[in-house]
């Protein structure tokens, strides 16, 4: 029995709901993404031949109507949903690159993570400004978590980014790398540390990357990442409306959408129409409309709007907050879907990054 393929209607619905309602996986091992930066709490899932990412350690998730059987000797699980049986589905087994250490003893995984198929990523900064008060920090984020459980080190210097990037190429045919960082100051807000971080792994490998940061106050930085070998970029508005921002992260929020708005439009010549994204979390109490207008002013800038259900992650203050329905997220991925195939703006010509991966939402199955 085979699950629907994404490139279908029955196969982007399942996805949809996948990602929206969570995944029942029992006591199954194996490596997920729980805490970090941004949405976590996932497991990569191959559904169909796709890779996505669904959560797996959320409430939610252990009230999914989806279920996966213990896998079987061919490494593949049964996916059931309410009983009834869709098909077999895959648990990706670990990169190869995750059993070396560098010469210190750091684990590699400790440095970068594999996410989706073949995308590597890292938090370069684990540590964040706006992350040390409650007051002003991003309700939805986790980048202190797997620092304090010992998940990763506080700070990745560009000789560890370049040693592990080169092994996840040779040994794991990684196809581009994201480097995100928490917001160490409030004035390169990021960028500098991540040219830096650019250019020795693009010393060391040919490898196609996306920077992610807030928008750095001298929109200089943009040529300065370009140079340094950043391929694409992602300055994350995260929610779609001030006030929604202003109550979910109140210090991000003071870099107002229009500062956002402003600094895409100097970024975009720079990198290129379409390298250029933002992560837009639905669920978190932007409207469907209020997200689709502020896509609509995105593309016609020449910026990728990557819409994502929001998932709430353990331990932090979102924690108990309800993600979006299916229903909510088909009323924004398909309009967008088709605004993005107006556009000419596809997913598939994303050179690096989030866009590209994909993993984290359903929207590319709704360009085809
Ligand atoms: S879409 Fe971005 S955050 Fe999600 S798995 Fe891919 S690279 Fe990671």
């Amino acid at each position: 029995m085979n699950v629907p393929t994404i490139g279908t209607v029955a196969g982007r619905q399942l996805i949809t709901d996948l990602q929206s309602l969570g995944l029942q996986i029992g006591e199954q091992g194996g490596v997920t993404r729980k805490g970090g930066a941004g949405p976590s709490d996932h497991k990569a899932v191959t559904i169909a031949g796709q890779t996505v990412m669904v959560p797996v350690h959320t409430a939610d998730a252990r009230r999914s109507p989806f279920q996966a059987s213990v896998p079987s000797a061919d490494g593949s699980s049964l996916l059931v949903r309410d009983g009834q049986a869709l098909g077999r589905i895959r648990f990706p087994a670990p990169p190869r690159f995750y059993g070396l250490a560098t010469a210190e003893g750091i684990p590699y995984w400790k440095i970068a993570l594999l996410h989706g198929r073949d995308t590597l990523a890292t938090t370069v900064h684990q540590t964040c400004i706006r992350y040390a008060e409650r007051r002003t920090s991003c309700q939805f984020c986790a980048i202190g978590q797997s620092l304090d459980a010992g998940r990763t080190i506080a700070y990745k210097t560009p000789a560890q980014l370049a040693e592990v990037a080169k092994a996840a190429v040779e040994l794991d045919h990684v196809r581009d790398m994201v480097l995100t960082t928490g917001t160490p100051n409030i004035v390169d807000r990021g960028a500098a540390v991540l040219a830096e971080s650019a250019r020795a792994i693009r010393d060391a490998v040919d490898l196609p990357l996306q920077v992610q940061c807030e928008p750095p106050r001298d929109h200089a930085w943009f040529g300065r990442l370009r140079d340094a070998g950043a391929d694409s970029l992602g300055m994350h508005l995260e929610a779609a409306t001030q006030a929604v921002r202003e109550r979910i992260m109140p210090g991000k929020a003071t870099v107002s959408v229009e500062r956002y708005l402003a600094a895409f439009a100097s970024a975009v010549p720079v990198f290129g129409r379409g390298q250029v994204n933002t992560y837009l979390l639905a669920g978190l109490g932007d409207t469907a409309d209020e997200i689709l207008a502020l896509a609509r002013r995105l593309i016609a800038l020449g910026v990728y709007p990557f819409v994502v259900p929001f998932v709430p992650i353990s331990g932090t203050p979102l924690e108990n907050h309800a993600p979006p329905s299916p229903d909510f997220m088909k009323s924004i991925l398909a309009p967008l879907g088709g605004m993005l195939r107006e556009a000419n703006m596809k997913s598939t010509d994303i050179r690096a990054g989030c866009g590209r991966c994909g993993a984290c939402s359903s929207l590319s199955a709704y360009e085809r």
